[in-house]
C-alpha cells in the first residue's frame, strides 16, 4: 500500500460547545424559548440523550471534488463562523490535502472534530468542560472553559480552535465566547432535531455525496451498511481512539 502524507491545506484550527446541563439532556431549554428535541429517534422530550446511538459520519475521498469548499462554508454559515483569513480564526471544518507518496497524487478530503470514542481532549481538560456525550459527540462547555487550551495541544487532528476576538451576531443555537475553546460539534443541535449535518447537506446539495452521516450503532442505518460494504479507515487509527469520523478511499 502506498505511503500517504495528509498536508494542512490551511493549518488552523477549530474548536466546539454547548453546555453539558443543556444539551446533555433532551428536552432543556439551551436559550430562552428553545428546547432540544429528537425527531430522529422519537426521544421524549425530557429523556436523556443515550448510548443507544453512536454519530458518526463516513468521509468518501473519491468523491470529495479537490476544488470544493462547500462543506466549509455551509459549517461557517450553520454556526456562525467569519470564514478564516488567518491561522488564529476558528474553523471547525477544513479541507487537507492528502499527497500519495508513491505516485505523486493529490486529493483532499474534509478534517474536523473526529468525535473519539476516547478523547485525549477530554482526558486532558482540567475542568471537564470537555466532555461526551452519551451518543459520542464530543463538545465544550464554554462556560467552565478556562482557556488553558490543553485540549489544543492534546487533539491529534488540530482540530480545536481558541477564540480570540471578541464576538458578534452569533447563532442563537450556537453560542460561543471569547477566551473558550471550541471545534465542530457535529452540529448536534441540528441532530437534537433530528436533522442531518450541515456540512454533510451541502456536500449531498452540490453532488458529490461525500458525506454520509449516521448511527454507527444502528446495523441497518447506510453508515454501517457502507462500513460494512467497503474499506474504511481512521485517521491515526493506531492511536486507538475509535474515531466517529471514519474515511474511505483513503
Ligand atoms: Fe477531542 Fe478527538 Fe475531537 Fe480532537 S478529534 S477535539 S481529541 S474528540
Ligand atoms: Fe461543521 Fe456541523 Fe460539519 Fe461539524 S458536523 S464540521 S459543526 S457542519
Amino acid at each position: 500500500m502506498s505511503a500517504i502524507k495528509i498536508e494542512s491545506k490551511t493549518n488552523l484550527d477549530r474548536r466546539d460547545f454547548l453546555t453539558k446541563s443543556s444539551i446533555g439532556l433532551a428536552g432543556l431549554a439551551i436559550a430562552p424559548g428553545m428546547m432540544l428535541f429528537d425527531l430522529a429517534h422519537g426521544r421524549a422530550l425530557d429523556e436523556a440523550v443515550s448510548n443507544k446511538v453512536r454519530w458518526g459520519m463516513l468521509i468518501d475521498n473519491n468523491q470529495c471534488d479537490t476544488g470544493c469548499n462547500d462543506c466549509v462554508s455551509a459549517c461557517n454559515t450553520e454556526n456562525g463562523l467569519a470564514p478564516a483569513t488567518k491561522p488564529t480564526d476558528s474553523q471547525w471544518i477544513r479541507k487537507v490535502q492528502l499527497k500519495d507518496n508513491l505516485t505523486g497524487h493529490i486529493s483532499s478530503l474534509p478534517m474536523m472534530c473526529q468525535h473519539c470514542e476516547q478523547p485525549p481532549c477530554v482526558d486532558v481538560c482540567p475542568t471537564q468542560a470537555s466532555f461526551k456525550r452519551a451518543d459520542g459527540i464530543v463538545l465544550v462547555d464554554k462556560h467552565i472553559c478556562i482557556g488553558c487550551r490543553y485540549c489544543v495541544m492534546a487533539c491529534p487532528y488540530q482540530a480545536r480552535s481558541f477564540v480570540h476576538e471578541v464576538l458578534t451576531e452569533q447563532k442563537t443555537e450556537v453560542p460561543r465566547g471569547k477566551g473558550t475553546v471550541e471545534s465542530c460539534t457535529m452540529c448536534v443541535h441540528r441532530i437534537d432535531k433530528g436533522e442531518t449535518t450541515a456540512c454533510a447537506e451541502a456536500c449531498t446539495k452540490a453532488g458529490h455525496n461525500a458525506i454520509l452521516f449516521g448511527d454507527l450503532n444502528d446495523p441497518e442505518s447506510a453508515i454501517s451498511k457502507r462500513i460494512k460494504s467497503v474499506a474504511t479507515t481512521q485517521i491515526r487509527a493506531d492511536l486507538g481512539l475509535n474515531t466517529g469520523v471514519r474515511y474511505e478511499g483513503i
